[in-house]
């Protein structure tokens, strides 16, 4: 017997694999719909299984309208001006459509225009008297301007002396990043974004001036001013793998759980904040918790440690790096339980001893005279 199907306007392709076929097939496996980010419930009723709730978005994603203000009448064009952005914080995922616009919004609000084209190394082109537009296949156009390397699948447009003026402050070299200047008329610029399914000679973004420039003050200096302890980010970060703090039962086993992969696993998804905390956006009104401490707790099975791992880099604020030296004292106190690789074992073990002095040094005021 087939199972009927309620999608509620989610995303469906056909039969090939994807997230939401293999949900209707798995049933009880939640994916995520690329329309709208949402995972939705699953219920089975006699012979029909519905997802709940309906997608916000049942016809996709497709245009997005973004603004960026242009004070300098210069705009910094380029594949990747990420690094002068850090303030641009999104928790999305870049591989389903709504996560990049989320991504994309983000950087908006930063203000940057950033979006996604695809492997497209798409053309910059002279649409009008101010206005432009990215994508297609059109070398040997008498108008179009550049072309944007597209190492990243993305174009990024942001005013030239705030890239400039970001590139001082966070020590980036901006002539590393920026592949083009173009000059335009000051003032705020609409770009219309659209991912297209479209055929790749058609253009992806539109951009044109819709008014003088709005600034709306320095938004990487109240990024740069934030800051969150642990005693913030833990429970956040928990309850984003679906445990809820107030509750849990062995508190040090999850402060282990949450530790190990912000502070021990290279390579997690987790941004770091320049002040050295990791980006993690906590609710402005949940309360800063006291933590246990991890001396006494039965083994653990914590990632292998090397030179790059999170704990060990001189970033860090205080109060991370007390609680990287409680994961380093955990761990010289009660070995790794890696049983099948002792080589790594030791190796790990022989550099959490080595670091506990260096981390400890970096928490003690230096000596005076
Ligand atoms: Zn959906």
């Amino acid at each position: 017997m087939t199972r009927r199907v309620l999608w509620n306007g989610h995303f469906r392709r056909g039969r090939d694999a994807n997230a939401m076929t293999r949900l209707c097939v798995a049933l009880h496996k939640v994916g995520q719909c690329p329309h709208c980010g949402l995972r939705p419930a699953v219920t089975e009723g006699g012979t029909t299984t519905r997802l709940d709730p309906p997608c916000p978005n049942p016809a996709g994603l497709t245009r997005q309208v973004i603004e960026v203000d242009v004070p300098s009448g210069l705009i910094a064009v380029a594949n990747d001006l990420r690094p002068l952005f850090p303030d641009a914080w999104a928790d999305a995922n870049a591989n389903l459509p709504a996560g990049r616009r989320a991504i994309t919004a983000a950087y908006a609000e930063a203000g940057m225009a950033h979006a996604y084209v695809g492997n497209s190394r798409p053309a910059l082109v002279q649409a009008g008297r101010f206005a432009y537009y990215i994508g297609g296949n059109h070398r040997g156009l008498w108008n179009v301007l550049t072309h944007i390397p597209t190492d990243l699948w993305w174009f990024s447009l942001a005013d030239h002396a705030e890239c400039l003026r970001r590139a001082a402050v966070l020590d980036v070299d901006l002539d590393a990043l920026c592949s083009f200047v173009l000059g335009v008329e000051p003032g705020r610029y609409r770009v219309v974004h659209d991912e297209g399914r479209g055929r790749a000679y058609e253009p992806r973004a539109r951009i044109s001036r819709v008014g003088a420039a709005e600034p709306s003050g320095d938004h990487l200096e109240r990024f740069l001013a934030l800051y969150e302890p642990p005693g913030r980010i833990v429970p956040e970060f928990l309850r984003r793998e679906g445990f809820d703090w107030a509750t849990v039962e062995d508190r040090r086993r999850a402060l282990a759980v949450a530790a190990d992969t912000l502070l021990v696993v290279i390579g997690s998804d987790e941004r770091w904040h320049p002040r050295g905390w990791p980006l993690v956006r906590v609710p402005d009104d949940d309360p800063c918790v006291d933590l246990p401490g991890l001396a006494g707790m039965e083994p653990f099975p914590w990632y292998p440690l090397c030179d790059s791992s999170p704990l060990l880099a001189e970033r860090l604020a205080p109060d991370w790096t007390r609680l990287a030296l409680e994961v380093l004292q955990h761990m010289v106190d009660t070995g790794l339980p890696l049983e099948e690789n002792r080589e790594r074992a030791g190796r790990s073990l022989a550099l959490a001893r080595r670091s506990i002095p260096l981390l400890r040094s970096r928490l003690d005021p230096p000596p005076v005279g």
